[in-house]
């Protein structure tokens, strides 16, 4: 099955839902999907305007809810478990709710949770789950493209950690230090839920400190297809990133979960056939600005190198203190409780364990990540990313 690549210049309601036609279409269309409840997961990080670039696009999610009722589904579910607030709340501010609304589809919370077990799982054999993720007769996951701190690169792999509720999501943080460990982990469940389609908004994108920090960034496209490591290869391919930089794609390729070589992944759609390793030259994005991650540098290191390196050289959270506003998000969200609140936010070096949530997470911008004095010695790779992170 090849990865649909279609042109998508702006949010203008036609114009997107053109666009998702034309990538369905160049993959078979819906007409195979199973039938029944359909769960469509947008990524719905945190409250934010559709122009931050934080959250899948509201038109997006439009487009992709109207093909589905032309093409004769009736029950569609729209939800996810954002990183902080309700699923309403968050959709509320990005947008979504209003089209939800629009188009006669149901907003869920994830907050019915189920233990749920991976026979298959490398890294863990059981997780809480949302409910209605697990029942679902079909997943269409949603993605927003867009660069992470933590990991390098966020799209349609990582997009499932949605499913996992609420503050269980800090608790496997806590339990798997390692952006290795973590992204094993987001494999087990990609294995688990199989999404019946990933597309991928990448209209504008979000370059630099994301997931959420980051800039928008216009990229103009809309990828497609049933296998998410595909689509995730081709968007690194898009914004200049080797795929094998990006633990889900390494690890994943190397489990047989999907397809990472951009020399084996055919393209369909707006770009004319070939292979992504082909057609992706035109259009590949050299100043894409990556993110900080200290994943990226670490990635041809294994076992205890890596370990070791992640603990002593990776880029570590300092906050900001003329940005912070003490609102105290970081600290209630911080996994191992390394943050405490006086007047204003401070962290405790020695517990943090370098997940980024308190800078994926903080409203006011107020984290941000340096390289340790050992790091800015060793790497130049370390000066250039605190640059990216001041600008
Ligand atoms: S989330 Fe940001 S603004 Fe709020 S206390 Fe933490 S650093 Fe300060
Ligand atoms: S201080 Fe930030 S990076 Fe460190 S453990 Fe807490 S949330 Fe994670």
């Amino acid at each position: 099955m090849p990865v649909a690549v279609v042109r998508c210049e702006s949010y203008e309601r036609e114009e997107v839902f053109a666009a998702v036609g034309r990538a369905l279409e160049a993959i078979g269309g819906l007409g195979r999907l199973p039938k029944g409840t359909v769960l469509i997961k947008p990524n719905l990080l945190t409250p934010s305007k559709p122009e931050s670039a934080v959250c899948t696009h509201p038109e997006v999610v439009r487009a992709v809810v109207r093909h589905l009722k032309r093409a004769g589904f009736t029950d569609i579910l729209v939800g996810d478990s954002p990183g902080f607030g309700s699923a309403r709340g968050v959709a509320r501010t990005a947008g979504i709710l209003d089209v939800c609304r629009e188009e006669g589809v149901r907003l869920v919370e994830f907050d019915t949770v189920v233990e749920a077990t991976l026979p298959r799982g490398r890294e863990v054999r059981r997780l809480p789950m949302a409910r209605v993720a697990l029942e679902a007769d079909c997943i269409i996951n949603l993605a927003k493209l867009k660069t992470h701190s933590l990991t390098g690169f966020t799209g349609g792999v990582k997009n499932l950690f949605g499913c996992v509720p609420g503050r269980n999501k800090a608790t496997l943080h806590l339990r798997l230090r390692h952006p290795r460990h973590l992204s094993a982990m987001f494999l087990d469940l990609y294995d688990l839920l199989r999404p019946s389609l990933t597309l991928m908004d990448g209209v504008v994108a979000m370059e630099g400190p994301g997931p959420r920090n980051g800039s928008p960034r216009p990229l103009g496209f809309i990828l497609a297809s049933p296998d998410a490591l595909a689509v995730d290869s081709v968007a690194c391919g898009i914004i200049g990133l080797d795929p094998f930089r990006v633990w889900t794609n390494q690890l994943g390729a190397a489990r047989g979960l999907g397809t990472v070589d951009l020399r084996e992944i055919e393209v369909a759609g707006d770009l004319g056939p070939g292979t992504a390793a082909e057609r992706l030259k035109e259009v590949t994005v050299h100043d894409f600005r990556q993110a900080p991650s200290p994943s990226a540098l670490s990635r041809n290191l294994v076992g205890f190198a890596s370990e070791l390196f992640h603990r002593h050289l990776a880029l570590r959270p300092e906050i900001r203190d003329d940005r912070c506003k003490a609102c105290g998000v970081c600290a209630d969200h911080c996994p191992p409780e390394a943050i405490t609140m006086g007047e204003l936010a401070s962290i405790d070096h020695g517990r943090c364990v370098l997940c980024y949530c308190c800078q994926e997470l903080c409203p006011y911008d107020a984290v941000e990540l340096e390289a340790p004095p050992l790091a800015r010695l060793l790497s130049r790779r370390g000066r250039v990313d605190r640059r990216a992170n001041q600008n």
